[in-house]
């Protein structure tokens, strides 16, 4: 290039300056005589046409020329090199002075346009120049082409380029920000979806994909979304999403719905939040939103209302309503329990407005408590009536508590109205029923009492308190044994707790203190009253005035006692004569003499019998009835009885079957007593029947006796109580079999005092085995 010719020039009058702005005034003005390029008016034709285009250019454009790429630009390129940058110094400068910071980057591609080769086109390239005092990040979309000169070889590369530095810095910002919002949707676990109306396709993030198990294809159809939302859930969502593809709705949809994995078949709560957006013609052209996991709030939302659920479920199996009241007891708000119970309104029932539901007598006893419970934060506790919806009274109950804040403030009350009505009447019903009750027996001469389970007296009729002259405080205070004769208590003590500790009836005869301080004779009897699972709940007892009846039985037997003794001495005088006389005639051959004499003797022997068995009674009452006990086979005295009773009736065919060795410690008599008495009644009661079998048989230490006919038998009912002091069975055999119903008491008696047992098995009509057991001997 040749040197600069002069230090300044006269401004060049080309014209294609004239109109270059700035650049085309820097142009005409710089001193190109001292530069490479020399004078102006030497420039080739192709450099002048070739910048005339680019000075008249809008398009920023830039300009290597010659071989040593002299660098020219136009007004429009001109801000891409800022302040206190390359401008103005780099025009005319060599390409490779100008941009030392690229020209590794742009020296190939002059290189190659240059070499002939194609124009370039590079889009968005980043391209650091030095402007505004430092290196920047410029981006830049250019394209290199060749300048050709009038050889019609390319001469210089035409730059066209345009800064694209903002759009890209906004495109890298945008993503920038939409990976923030991916980061963010991706942090807060949200689902994402977007739904295009026109294609029916529903794109969504990989998260939703997951939840639904749709497989990794961007585009679904909606239809396979909404297949996988439960079933109970899939009619409202479908009209959730059609109300916000239309327009009218305002487009939102916000909804929870249960979907299930299309793979796993696990179930999940969704809550979706999105919107729809409408062109021109307000028709929906795209809607999408979010989608997010809810499943475990819905799971404790459940629990809740569950636990909600339950207790108002809980309130109502109560029979009860629920309320609440305002730290100062007033009730407040919507009471939906309450206004459903009483039918009065929110203006009505607010404040203390409530009481005027509650019946006038119990209103101002309930204020006065309410008022109290709030006062002290107590639980409140209380019954009233109340006028229900239907304008009839109701009994309720009543419980409410204090909720605290956490500063131990009330927050609220909360409390429940039971119905306790039916319960009140079934009380009064009761209650009526007793009162019935006690009339009645109040009104009943014989006494009627009550015990409970464990055997404490707690009812007294009135004749009980009429005959003793005591007050029910006295007998609460000093208990009814005061009643009962001194001599009797300890054994009616001990009978009435054998009845307790059993269950079994009481029965029981003792004298009870009369006013005037006379005792007189009661029978008692007591039956347990059992549950429906048999346990007592409680005893009722009677006691009957037997003094009479008692005192008639003394006097029988004060004369029983006075009769059996007179007629003993005749009868042994009898007996002994007759005797006399039997061993006088004893060789007669006067035969009627000789059986007279037998009966009579027979018949002396039964009545001094009888005799015997009356005074037996009158000892055994009195106590009186001793023992004369001695070692004996038992097996020989059966012998003895019957070989006796055969001599007496001959007819009969009585068996004795026996084991081992049968040696007891007892008054031998009376134990024939028993024998005998056994025998006669078996023969006595079988009337169709001459057969009597005996037995004895030895179990563990004792020997069993029985006795068994084939005669008419004993009912069960007689059977207990045979056993009894002048008991017979009543009916058509009582005439039939005479007799005085004594046998059986005293031969009890007598196996009892030798520590035996008796008892009988028996069908009418069948016969009956009479047994007695003794103790056995072994001492020796
Ligand atoms: P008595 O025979 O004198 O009436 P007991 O005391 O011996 O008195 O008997 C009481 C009652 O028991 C009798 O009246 C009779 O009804 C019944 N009895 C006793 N033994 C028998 C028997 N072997 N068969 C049927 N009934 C009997």
């Amino acid at each position: 290039m040749p040197e600069t010719k002069g230090k300044y020039s006269p401004i060049p009058t080309l014209s294609f300056l004239k109109n270059g702005g700035e650049m085309g005034e820097l142009i005409r003005k710089k001193d190109w005589a001292s530069t490479a390029m020399g004078n102006m008016e030497h420039w080739p034709q192709s450099l002048i046409t070739t910048l005339n285009i680019i000075l008249h250019s809008k398009f920023p454009m830039f300009l290597f020329w010659g071989l040593r790429l002299i660098c020219f630009y136009n007004n429009a390129y001109r801000p891409s090199l800022g302040n206190n940058g390359k401008h103005p110094f780099i025009l005319g400068e060599k390409g490779e002075d100008a941009w030392p910071e690229i020209w590794h980057i742009i020296k190939p591609l002059i290189d190659q346009v240059l070499a002939g080769g194609e124009a370039t086109w590079s889009q968005d390239q980043l391209i650091p120049i030095y402007r505004n005092g430092a290196i920047e990040d410029v981006y830049w979309t250019f394209s290199y082409s060749p300048a050709i000169d009038e050889s019609g070889k390319p001469a210089g590369v035409l730059v066209t380029c345009t800064e694209t530095t903002e759009k890209v810095k906004n495109l890298l910002l945008l993503e920038e920000s939409n990976d923030q919002l991916q980061f963010a949707i991706e942090a807060a676990g949200l689902a994402t979806w977007d739904y295009n109306p026109g294609t029916n396709k529903f794109t969504s993030n990989a998260r939703l994909k997951e939840w639904f198990g749709l497989n990794n294809e961007t585009e679904t159809a909606l239809g396979q979304a909404i297949n996988l939302v439960a079933d109970y859930d899939r009619v409202r969502v479908t009209a959730a999403i059609e109300k916000a593809l239309d327009f009218a709705s305002g487009g939102n949809i916000d909804i929870d719905f249960c979907i299930t994995n299309a793979v796993s078949g696990n179930e999940m709560i969704v809550h979706t939040k999105g919107r729809a957006w409408f062109d021109e013609h307000r028709k929906a052209y795209r809607m999408n939103g979010i989608l997010e996991d809810v499943t475990e709030q819905a799971k404790s939302r459940k629990k809740v209302e569950k636990s909600e659920q339950r207790f108002h479920a809980a309130v109502n199996a109560i029979k009860g309503i629920l309320w609440t009241n305002n730290a100062a007891g007033e009730m407040e708000g919507k009471q939906p329990g309450w206004a459903a119970l009483t039918g009065q309104t929110i203006d009505e029932y607010k404040g203390y407005g409530w009481v005027k539901a509650v019946h006038p007598d119990d209103a101002q006893t309930t204020i006065d408590a309410w008022n109290k419970a709030v006062a002290e934060r107590k639980t409140f506790i209380f019954e009233h009536r109340l006028k229900v919806k239907d304008g009839s009274w109701g009994h309720f109950s009543i419980r409410a508590i204090p909720i605290l804040n956490e500063d131990n403030s009330i927050k609220e009350w909360v409390g429940v109205h039971t119905d306790i009505t039916e319960e009140k009447e079934q009380q009064q019903i009761l209650f009526e029923s007793e009162q019935k009750f006690r009339l009645l027996a109040d009104s009943m001469p014989q006494f009627i009492w009550t015990g409970n389970a464990q055997g404490n007296l707690n009812y007294f009729n009135e004749a009980v308190y009429k005959y003793s002259g005591l007050t029910a405080e006295q007998i609460n205070t000093d208990g009814w044994l005061q009643i009962v004769h001194p001599e009797d208590r300890d054994e009616n003590i001990k009978a009435w707790l054998h009845s307790i500790s059993t269950g079994q009836d009481f029965i029981f005869e003792h004298r009870f203190r009369r006013h005037d301080g006379e005792y007189q004779w009661q029978l008692s009897r007591a039956m347990p009253q059992k549950n429906a699972v048999g346990n007592i709940q409680m005893w009722v007892g009677t006691s009957t005035n037997i003094h009479e009846i008692k005192q008639q039985d003394e006097q029988k037997d004060f004369f029983i006692n006075m009769a059996s003794h007179e007629l003993k001495t005749p009868l042994t005088t009898i007996k002994g004569y007759v005797e006399l006389l039997q061993s006088y005639h004893q060789n007669s051959s006067d035969n009627l003499l000789i059986t007279s004499l037998a009966t009579i003797n027979k018949q002396v022997l039964a009545v001094s019998r009888l005799i015997s068995e009356m005074l037996d009674i009158s000892k055994i009452k009195s106590g009186r009835l001793s023992y004369n006990k001695q070692d004996f086979e038992m097996n020989e005295l059966v012998n003895e009885v019957v070989t006796e009773i055969q001599l007496i009736k001959p007819g009969q065919e009585i068996t004795f079957c026996k084991t081992g060795d049968t040696l007891v410690h007892a008054d031998r008599e009376r134990i024939a007593q028993v024998m005998i008495n056994f025998l006669n009644n078996a023969i006595k009661y079988s009337p169709g029947s001459n057969k009597v079998k005996l037995e004895s048989i030895i179990k563990e230490d004792e020997v069993i006796i029985s006795v068994e006919d084939f005669g008419i038998g004993i009912s069960k009912k007689d059977k207990d109580r045979i056993f009894e002091r002048f008991y017979r069975v009543e009916g058509k055999n009582e005439k039939r079999f005479p007799g005085f119903g004594i046998g059986l008491f005293v031969s009890s008696e007598i196996i009892q005092g030798h520590g035996g047992k008796i008892a009988v098995k028996s069908e009418p009509g069948k016969g009956s085995v009479f047994y007695f057991s003794l103790p056995l001997n072994n001492k020796g």
